[in-house]
């Protein structure tokens, strides 16, 4: 019999969760999972679509209906919704913006969940985001809560997005994630570890070095669950 494997990770903006998950999957050979880009697709598909994304309703309809094909090879993250490519758009500060209002739509998280759920159930697999850990995945049998200090996931976030880092573009940033950290977990805990999960504090780690201790993780949690 072949191990399903499921490994869940999730944490804060800028904590660096995509680009260790998706390392991760790759030195692995496991499919990956970003259950942000969803939520974020759904944002960005119902203004293309003339939705007001406070019209929780009418967002969560689009959600039902839409087509979301989700691309789960790690190098290869196109994201098409209703036959539209949004793979840049949905990175941009204007869909950050008004992704809370999405996620913290209940309805909308249903659904998604429901999608999530399916793409796990299909086999092995790395997925990340902020309820993964808890009601996506609760089962996986590995959880991880990537953290950083505020410092450290602002410095990230604004090299990612701007090709500055000064005073401007670094209070921009901290403005935005702290305020998005800060609706999400009206409806999702992902600051502190549920039981089980365990906690990687990335603040003084680079990407390879952080790649290398979820790693660890990894395989210090398998060698327990081995017969
Ligand atoms: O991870 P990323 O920053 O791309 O996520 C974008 C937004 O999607 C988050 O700010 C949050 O509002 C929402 N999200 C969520 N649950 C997840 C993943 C993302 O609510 N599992």
């Amino acid at each position: 019999m072949t191990l399903h494997r499921v490994i869940a990770i999730d944490g804060p903006s800028g904590s660096g969760k995509s680009s260790v998950s998706r390392s991760v999957a790759r030195q692995l050979g496991l499919r990956y999972l970003d259950t942000g880009a969803m939520y974020r697709a759904v944002a960005q598909g119902a203004v293309l679509a003339g939705i007001d994304v406070e019209d929780a309703e009418r967002v969560a309809q689009y959600a039902r209906e839409m087509d979301l094909p989700m691309p789960t090879d790690p190098d290869e993250q196109t994201i098409i919704v209703n036959g539209q490519d949004v793979t840049a758009t949905i990175r941009t500060s204007a869909v950050s913006l008004i992704v809370s209002a999405v996620a913290t739509n209940l309805a909308v998280r249903r659904e998604l969940v429901r999608r999530q759920q399916e793409i796990v159930a299909a086999g092995s697999i790395v997925l990340e985001g902020r309820d993964t850990t808890t009601v996506v995945a609760p089962d996986a049998q590995v959880r991880i809560l990537i953290t950083a200090d505020p410092e450290a996931r602002v410095a990230r976030r604004t090299a990612e997005l701007h090709d500055e880092v000064s005073g401007r573009t670094m209070s921009q940033t901290m403005t935005e994630i702290i305020d998005r950290d800060a609706k999400d977990a009206t409806v999702v805990n992902f600051q502190t570890a549920a039981d089980g999960v365990i906690t990687l504090d990335t603040s003084h780690l680079d990407l390879a070095g952080s790649v290398a201790a979820v790693l660890r993780i990894i395989a210090d949690s398998e060698k327990e669950l081995a017969p």
